[in-house]
């Protein structure tokens, strides 16, 4: 059914539609071309025809229904989950001179009474509401209000919500489709960023639409460069990450709030601003908390995943994973994160194999542990194991052909992995080592018995006679771990048995120790440090073209208009544009309707400002 693709969308010519479409997107956003698929799925809304559109984070769903009602007048609804969503873009298309409500349960009586009115008589281009004011008890009075207005379509974001495969099930999300009924000529469209077609199908069917377009774009994320490092000493990996990102934001995701609060402790310590963020804190702190993120107080959010949906910062440089989630979905989403502003951000998995036993653990306590559990999660091994492209392995696991050879933004291309020139060799050993303990052992003893470590359980299971005792004894314990990650992650080993997971060989695992297929292993190579950043290749558009110093200027004036006007900053403007702003120095009103990401209405009430700023600016000595 999903039978419309990024290539084969149907293009249809260019219409007058079009032309309003592209003066609402240049005179409102700034912006002179649509991203992949906008225009068409502009055009779904425009003709009314259902559809459902999959675009990664960051490739401009929500302009795909704000730009349509600007465009075309009447009043469009959007759903969407989370109240600080709902603001934050509320507050943006405010900014932009759109008139955007939503209506929740934060407004105070006569600012609902405002908005109602607002919509009653034609103001109001794009109401957002919440699922649960929609189909709950306050939701007839809504529809009658909504056909008072003239409602040309529902929007619904983040569509995913409504299945369980998912990685954010509500279940009023569900309810949606009953809305069919009462509004029969309105358009519906779905949002996603979710790739798999099984959430796919469950949105169509669940809010049945009706010979829907459907628009699914590249999920590749060319701007983030993606490294896996097996857990080591923690402390210095991050050191080596964060110098990498000096003054920049970002999220470090933990599995525990433990460990939560232990980093950001930590971090503190060692003289970053960062803050803790996890469902054990109050909701005051943690609300705080999210907020001195967002209003760019602090850099660096130590979150569990909690920390999540809502975070609509747009310049987020880097995400850390302490530890694997539960599938490539999570990790998609969470490291998704990064990025936004389509500028390269840096995407770091820091994993041991444990972590995966530890996830079995805890899903079959809370009874979730199923066969679809186990693929994914053996999915997210495979990902973290892997020694190829990232981006490769990340856009064929959503179903994607992925063409380029060199993505130059993984560590894999970027050569950080450095081939093992025995690995056979090496994998034979390792392999007969697993088989000489009887296949009982897990990967801590079978490295002690490899490097020779005579420990007490050793010497008691008499493995210190054996023929592999010592084998491998040049080689550090941490690569011999990381070896048998690799050979996990090949399916050559397998990983069994709880609650001590031992080794076993696996059927190609024993053919190889008999001399049948062969085998490739890689050892890290430490990443650049900050100061060879050029590795990365991305990295050096950016401060090439970029004058740093008027750069900071610049979010200064930002900063400031943003706690004037009590919204974040990246809401008065995204890093993109000030960085346009850098390059192309706008010396009038006039020049600065060419920098990206300025529209008339952002022109008027902030161009002065900025001007003034470029015109005053003198390079520091
Ligand atoms: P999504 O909801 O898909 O994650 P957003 O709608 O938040 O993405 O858009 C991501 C960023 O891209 C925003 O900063 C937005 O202003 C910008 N953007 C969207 N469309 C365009 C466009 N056509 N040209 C330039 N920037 C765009
Ligand atoms: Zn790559």
């Amino acid at each position: 059914m999903l039978g419309v693709t990024a290539a084969s969308a149907a293009v249809t010519g260019r219409l007058p539609a079009d032309d309003l479409l592209r003066d609402a997107l240049h005179r409102v956003w700034g912006f002179s071309e649509f991203r992949p698929l906008q225009r068409e799925a502009m055009h779904a809304i425009l003709e009314a025809r259902d559809s459902i559109v999959v675009l990664p984070t960051g490739g401009g769903k929500s302009l795909c229904f704000q730009a349509p009602a600007v465009a075309a007048g009447g009043l469009g609804l959007v759903v969407s989950p989370l109240i600080s969503l709902m603001k934050d873009q509320v507050d943006g298309l405010r900014v932009d001179g759109v008139a955007a409500s939503f209506l929740n349960s934060t407004l105070q009586p006569h600012e609902r009474d405002e908005v109602i009115a607002s919509v009653r008589d034609g103001r109001c281009r794009l109401l957002y509401v919440s699922p649960e004011r929609l189909v709950g008890d306050g939701g007839p009075s809504l529809w009658r209000l909504l056909k008072q207005a003239q409602l040309k379509f529902i929007a619904i974001d983040e569509a995913h919500c409504i299945s369980q495969w998912g990685h954010d099930f509500r279940p009023e999300y569900r309810q949606l489709g009953r809305l069919r009924e009462d509004f029969p000529h309105v358009s519906f469209h779905a949002f996603t960023a979710t790739a798999t077609e099984r959430v796919q199908r469950d949105i169509v069917n669940e809010l049945r639409l009706q010979d829907p377009l459907v628009l699914v774009g590249s999920f590749d994320r060319p701007n983030l460069v993606y490294r896996v490092v097996r857990r080591g000493h923690l402390h210095t990996q991050l050191i080596s990450i964060l110098d990498r990102h000096d003054g920049e934001s970002g999220v470090v995701y933990c599995s525990s709030r433990k460990e939560v609060e232990a980093l950001a402790e930590w971090l503190k310590g060692e003289g970053h601003s960062a803050v803790p963020y996890h469902a054990g804190l109050s909701d005051d702190v943690r609300s705080r908390n999210q907020e001195m993120f967002l209003d760019e107080r602090v850099d660096i959010v130590v979150a569990t995943v909690a920390f999540g949906m809502g975070i609509d910062r747009s310049n987020v440089r880097f995400v850390v994973h302490v530890g694997a989630p539960r599938s490539p979905e999570h990790y998609q989403q969470e490291s998704g994160r990064a990025g936004r502003d389509g500028l390269p951000a840096e995407c770091v998995l820091i994993y041991s194999g444990g972590d995966f036993v530890r996830w079995r653990q805890m899903l079959e306590n809370n009874g979730e542990w199923s066969e679809s559990a186990r693929l994914l999660l053996r999915d997210m091994e495979k990902y973290a194991a892997g020694t190829r492209c990232r981006h490769k392995t990340l856009v064929e696991y959503f179903g994607q052909r992925y063409q380029k050879t060199d993505c130059g933004a993984c560590d894999w291309c970027l050569k950080e992995l450095d081939a093992v020139a025995d690995s056979l060799t090496i994998a034979q050993k390792i392999l007969s080592c697993v088989a000489r303990v009887k296949q009982t052992w897990g990967t801590a003893h079978v490295t002690d018995v490899l490097t020779g470590k005579a420990t007490e359980k050793v010497t008691a299971s008499r493995h210190h006679e054996l023929s592999t005792f010592g084998l491998l004894k040049d080689e550090a314990p941490a690569a011999i771990r990381g070896f048998i990650e690799q050979l996990v992650g090949d399916g050559l080993l397998a990983r069994e048995g709880d609650p001590y997971p031992v080794l076993r060989l696996t059927n190609t695992g024993a053919s190889l120790l008999r001399g049948d297929g062969g085998c490739q292993l890689y050892r890290e190579v430490k990443p650049p440090s900050s100061k060879k950043r050029s590795r990365s290749g991305v990295r050096d558009t950016f401060t090439a073209v970029v004058d740093s110093d008027l750069f900071e200027v610049l979010r200064e004036v930002r900063t400031r208009l943003a706690r004037e006007r009590g919204v974040p900053p990246y809401v008065i403007f995204h890093d993109t544009t000030l960085r346009d702003m850098v390059a192309q120095r706008p010396k009038t009103i006039a020049d600065l309707y060419d920098v990206k990401g300025v529209g008339a209405k952002k022109a008027a009430d902030f161009g002065d400002a900025f001007l003034d700023a470029i015109r005053t600016f003198r390079k520091p000595e």
